[in-house]
């Protein structure tokens, strides 16, 4: 078996149990490992550190599987952890027919993403690791799942930099409908597995999705009038499906793309919504909220954009844009209004998030509460020694001034 040895000192993140090797960090290879090969990582001291998975075209030149050289890298091993996987998930059937499955690092399968939508299970594989066990890892899921039909959404740009070809279509089972239907917290929609952003649906947001819609409710009653929600980059409209049955007399919702908007006004209508409550409008989000100057203001908005920096030399002009929406967003909010704003940049850490909102409140003059820090649900979990993993994080804040 192929061995690398790391350089002198750069041992020392293996040891805290961060999986991944970068080049940089390597002294030598010994053998000519292929790409997903296990190889084992010593230190330059001569210290056994992990079982990980070559990736000759990656800066992150190895993943580890395991840091205990007693562990076997096998067929029984993998299709072990992909059933742990299932198994800790198995409680969120009580409230959603959308769950993601396997989390890569956080469950032991470095790049490895799986989401089951109903019966439809889609996989990414974003690492040549799993690539390399892709036969093994299918067939365990089948086994866990009882499921028969996945597909493959390994188009993602971070195989690129594995070296690896983008693919998708059919790994087993049929050819997904259009659109499935997922349930969540009692609400319904539909997912388009081969063409919808990452599987199909961010069921990421899920828990914050239902904190929009409890939001609405509680303040339905307490004020005894109707509220009106913004949110914006509404994709296929899940917050503002959650304002509506909240009980949201008006939901604002601006996207960029048709389809996404013509989904999500759909989305309305399975969910028994009166299209009367309901604006779906197509727009550059920076652009529209400050043309909805002048607006009567908003009780709720959620602010929940794309990757705006999508490594770390994108930080300063990705700061820039959140600090912007968020301006405009905060001139729009009713007092005693609530904000949900999220960045799903991994490059910026819940800390500097916080830094550039707090910019933007500065500058909107008005007093804001921060009561609570939001992020992914419990099947998005965060492996402590893998902080950078943290890629989704929100602010909840309410308008006191
Ligand atoms: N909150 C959504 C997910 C949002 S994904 C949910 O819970 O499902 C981000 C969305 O932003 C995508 O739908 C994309 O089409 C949209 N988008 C990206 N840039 C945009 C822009 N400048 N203006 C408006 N929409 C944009």
């Amino acid at each position: 078996m192929a061995r690398i040895f790391t350089k002198p000192g750069k041992e020392k993140s293996l040891l805290r149990r961060h999986p991944w090797i970068y080049s940089s960090a390597i002294a030598r290879v010994e053998g000519s490992p292929g790409s997903g090969e296990t190889v084992e990582v010593w230190s330059a001291d001569g210290r056994f550190l992990a079982w990980a998975a070559y990736s000759p075209a990656s800066t992150i030149r190895a993943r580890a599987w395991s840091f205990s050289e007693g562990d076997r890298v096998t067929a029984e091993l993998l299709a072990e952890r992909v059933g742990t996987a299932i198994e800790r998930r198995a409680a969120l059937a009580e409230v959603t027919t959308a769950v993601r499955l396997v989390f890569g690092e956080a469950d032991g399968l470095p790049g490895l993403i799986v989401d089951r939508y109903a019966d439809q299970l889609v996989m990414q594989f974003q690492s040549a690791g799993v690539d390399a066990w892709r036969e093994v890892l299918i067939n365990a899921l089948l086994a866990a799942t009882g499921c028969r039909d996945v597909f493959d959404r390994s188009d993602s740009a971070t195989r690129v930099r594995e070296g690896l070809p983008a693919l998708s279509g059919v790994l087993r089972g049929v050819e997904p409908a259009p659109q499935i239907e997922v349930h969540e917290h009692g609400l319904r929609f539909w997912v388009d597995v081969r063409r919808g952003h990452k599987t199909g649906f961010y069921v990421d947001q899920r828990n914050n999705r239902r904190l929009a819609r409890d939001l609405v409710a509680g303040r339905v009653l307490q004020t005894g009038r109707g509220l009106r929600g913004l949110n914006c980059f509404c994709y296929t409209g899940g917050f503002s499906i959650a304002m509506l049955a909240g009980g949201a007399e008006f939901v604002h919702s601006i996207d960029s793309s048709a389809d996404a908007l013509r989904l999500a006004s759909e989305h309305a209508q399975l969910n028994g919504i009166d299209a009367a409550r309901a604006c779906w409008e197509e727009a550059d989000v920076f652009s529209a909220l400050r043309a909805l100057k002048g607006s009567p203001p908003f009780d709720l908005i959620v602010l929940d954009p794309p990757k705006f920096a999508s490594s770390h030399h994108h930080v300063e002009r990705a700061a820039r844009a959140y600090k912007d929406i968020n301006l405009s967003a905060l001139r729009l909010l009713a007092p005693g209004g609530s904000l949900l704003t999220f960045s799903c940049s991994g490059a910026i850490d819940v800390d500097l998030f916080q830094k550039i909102v707090a910019g933007a409140v500065i500058d909107a003059r008005t007093d804001m509460w921060l009561v609570g820090r939001l992020g992914a649900g419990a099947d998005h979990p965060l492996m402590m020694t893998v902080p950078e993993s943290e890629y989704l994080k929100g602010l909840h804040l309410i308008r006191v001034g």
